[in-house]
């Protein structure tokens, strides 16, 4: 009688997929990735949310150690004739919130932290719709925007793109004080694809203003010369500044030339920014489902374990290895005093 309840345990066990867990896989690392482009698969090229393009898929993220996820309501720019909307940027939000409620392990957005699920944050990657006014910029802070990319491939009205052929122009005046209202409202501003120019102006205003700046995913310039890149005196500002600078896994980004990236290049990478920003600046910001072409070993979610590994057989401690894969991340998207913004009645 023992014997059959105990053979039926098991066979439970093993139809519930408990059994691989028990055996063998070690603890992964977790993760959390500052940029993937879920929403723009879901949202303009008819890919399910749970599934992608195939590079973040909802039923790995767990055993690929994914703890946490900023997301980005991206609109394409030929979306609508007239551009990027505020009403597109609303749709986004609401699709978005609408799968994220619907598929697990998602959490909805917000620093909450449980077990078996992944937290969520919303960024924007263009935000000119976006009228520089507190309440407005207050309001998308509520809603779960935590990262404020302003600019996205092409120069609009708040400064210049490190898209190519557009010189390089600085922040505007409705830029500057769109930025200010971002770190009044305790959002951190995105420099990801910020012309150099505009890039320093908003490291100057963060200075100024005590606001917090990152660039979710961008490698470093001195190792791969692309204008999507930092130069090393950003990187060392973006450091200093507290922020973090979240390594992409695009080969265009990571081996100019060829295009063709490699899982070396990423460690490069991590260990350059690691050296020049500090080591509290390494962060991790895929690019994943945004049309990128990945390191063969990083080609899925599965990836981070992998690079996990390389990082500490190369000898950095398991203790740094999760800093940069995702506790420097998580300091910046929850810090302990985050607030929300301050009511004037
Ligand atoms: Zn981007």
């Amino acid at each position: 009688m023992k014997r059959s309840a105990w053979t039926v345990a098991i066979a439970l066990a093993l139809s519930l997929g408990w059994a691989p867990r028990l055996v063998a896989e070690p603890e992964p690392i977790p993760v959390i990735d500052l940029h993937v482009d879920l929403p723009y698969q879901n949202g303009y090229k008819g890919a399910s949310f749970s599934e992608g393009s195939g590079q973040f898929r909802a039923r790995e993220l767990l055993r690929a150690g994914v703890v946490g996820v900023v997301l980005p309501l991206f609109v394409p720019k030929d979306t609508k004739p007239s551009g990027r909307t505020k009403a597109e940027l609303l749709s986004s939000y609401f699709r978005t919130f609408t799968e994220l409620g619907r598929t697990p392990p998602y959490q909805m957005p917000g620093c909450v932290a449980r077990p078996f699920a992944v937290e969520t944050w919303l960024s924007f990657e263009g935000a000119e719709p976006i009228e520089p006014e507190e309440l407005e910029i207050q309001s998308w802070v509520l809603r779960g925007v935590r990262v404020f990319g302003m600019i996205h491939t092409e120069a609009n009205t708040f400064g210049g793109s490190s898209g190519t052929g557009q010189g390089n122009r600085g922040l505007s005046a409705r830029g500057a004080r769109f930025a200010e209202l971002v770190f009044r409202a305790g959002g951190i501003i995105d420099v990801s694809h910020t012309s150099d120019r505009t890039t320093d102006d908003l490291i100057g205003l963060a200075r100024e203003h005590g606001g917090r700046i990152i660039a979710t995913h961008s490698n470093a310039r001195a190792l791969a010369p692309h204008p999507r890149n930092l130069t090393d005196a950003q990187l060392r500002a973006i450091g200093e500044l507290g922020g973090v600078i979240g390594v992409n896994f695009h080969g265009r980004f990571l081996e100019p030339k060829s295009g063709e990236g490699s899982l070396d290049d990423v460690v490069r990478q991590i260990r350059h920014i690691a050296r020049v920003a500090g080591p509290q600046a390494v962060a991790i910001g895929s690019d994943f489902e945004g049309g990128i072409r990945p390191p063969a070993a990083l080609k899925t979610e599965l990836g981070y374990q992998t690079l996990a590994r390389r990082l500490e057989t190369e000898g950095v401690p398991r203790a740094q290895v999760v800093s940069y894969l995702s506790g420097n991340a998580r300091r910046v998207l929850c810090p302990e005093k985050a607030q929300l913004p301050s009511s004037r009645n």
